[in-house]
């Protein structure tokens, strides 16, 4: 079919990277983009407080697929064929260039979120695209048959009633979408949505009055579960935050659900220190620093105003000298910084970025097209479908992996 009519349900990432991709490759592809709201990639516009988090500088797609706790498996293929790279070049080929920083996350040079949006929104006008703002899709039906080539008839929000012969459903994570119903009718499966990336709700006098600090590495946990991750974490007025918790979230977004977000956390503020080690340390420390105090000097770059907090809770005055600590207060002291225990109470989402774990179920659909397996003409990108990734440029990586691969499907292209 060399001029299909190619629908595009949803103007996020996903569906306006798809929708291009697919104008480009089959100019004679007639492509319709409907976004339910006047605004179309306004994720985008937001993202990355503002800055928009494109991608991650991470280019092997088996470290990448690492970075998802739903997908990952999936998206080992489609990430050989459309990766962070691919993208930066096809960014940069449209004049957009991307720095990255210390942590791997790649940003526009411009540092606002507006530059990604004017991208793609001259990328989708030059290749043809008509892009349909306010107007959603309701409902879809399939004709045809099995005898025929697949088609669909669509009804709008406004009511009006069109065929198409591809069709895209990329309306995110959004529990509430037409998506999500549309691809139910069409024969789907979808996972549960619950919520990923989101932070702690922990109310307990060790953090009061603490908000704002981070501490550079802790290892956290959650026992009874296999849950376990490390890195940066953020003392909040609410609890606990920071990239730490953050992977935790992602990783432990259904557990936690099921757990009603109660439940107990373990943080080791000095790993790889277990409490034996840290003890050796700090008696070392005793041994060769005694006359200095104890509250002015932590021996372990921990932020002072932390240290001083956890020598309180120990029992230990700031004035203390090294030399006059007993071991029972030292052995005190290095429980609270390896096998500290807080109880979380709940959860906020993390507005720098949070997605939804669950979607369409991922065996039902064809990573090398996007195709349903169950539907053919049908295709799912983005947030959709049943993949999340921890924050870092991870989630829109994904809305561009599988918004090409649809695009170019959808296209004609060979598969
Ligand atoms: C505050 C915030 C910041 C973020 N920052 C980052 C970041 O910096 N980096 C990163 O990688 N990820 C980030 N994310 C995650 C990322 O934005 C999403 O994973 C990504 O936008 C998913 O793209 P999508 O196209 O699948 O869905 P969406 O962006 O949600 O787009 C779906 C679109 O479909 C429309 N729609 C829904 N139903 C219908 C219908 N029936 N008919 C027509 N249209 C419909 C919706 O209105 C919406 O515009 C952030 C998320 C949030 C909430």
């Amino acid at each position: 079919m060399s001029n299909p009519r190619v629908v595009v349900v949803g103007g996020g990432a996903a569906g306006f990277f798809a929708a291009i991709i697919c104008a480009e490759k089959n100019p004679a592809a007639a492509v319709t983009l409907y976004e339910a709201t006047a605004h179309p990639l306004a994720k985008v516009r937001i993202s990355g407080g503002g800055r928009c988090n494109v991608t991650h500088a991470c280019f092997e797609p088996r470290e990448l697929v690492k970075r998802y706790p739903r997908g990952g498996r999936e998206l080992l293929g489609a990430f050989h064929r459309w990766a962070p790279r691919d993208m930066i070049t096809w960014l940069a080929e449209r004049g957009v260039e991307l720095k990255t920083e210390a942590d791997g996350r790649m940003f526009p040079v411009t540092d606002d979120a507006a530059t990604i949006v004017e991208c793609l929104t001259q990328a989708a006008a030059k290749a043809g695209v008509e892009v349909c703002t306010s107007l959603g899709v309701r409902k879809v039906e399939p004709v045809g048959g099995a005898h025929g080539p697949p088609a669909f008839w669509l009804t709008l929000t406004d009511n009006t009633e069109l065929r198409c012969e591809r069709l895209l459903i990329a309306t995110g994570g959004n529990r509430a979408s037409a998506g999500l119903t549309v691809a139910t009718a069409l024969g789907h499966t979808i996972e549960p949505p619950v919520p990923s990336l989101f932070t702690f709700h922990i109310d307990d006098k060790r953090l009061e009055g603490l908000s704002g600090i981070s501490i550079e590495n802790v290892a956290v946990s959650v026992p009874g579960t296999k849950l376990k991750e490390g890195g940066p974490l953020l003392i909040t007025h609410w609890g606990l935050s920071g990239p730490a918790i953050l992977k935790l979230s992602a990783w432990g977004a259904r557990e936690l659900a099921a757990l009603n977000y109660e439940f107990p956390l373990g943080i080791n503020f000095t790993p790889p220190h277990t409490r034996e080690s840290l003890l050796r340390a700090l008696a070392a420390v005793r041994t060769q620093h005694p006359r200095k105090q104890l509250g002015t000097w932590s021996p372990l770059g921990l932020p002072a105003r932390f240290w001083e907090r956890m020598l309180a809770m120990s029992g230990i005055a700031p004035a203390t000298q090294w030399a006059g600590v007993a071991n029972a207060a030292l052995g005190t002291l290095a429980l609270q910084l390896t096998g500290a225990e807080f109880s979380v109470v709940g959860k906020s989402m993390n507005k720098e970025e949070f997605v939804t774990c669950g979607g369409v179920r991922l065996s039902e659909v064809d990573f090398r097209t996007m195709q349903s397996k169950r539907c053919p003409g049908l295709h799912f990108a983005g947030e959709v479908l049943d993949v999340d990734g921890i924050t870092g440029g991870f989630n829109f990586q994904a809305a561009w992996t599988t918004g090409w691969l649809a695009g170019q499907a959808m296209a004609g292209a060979p598969a």
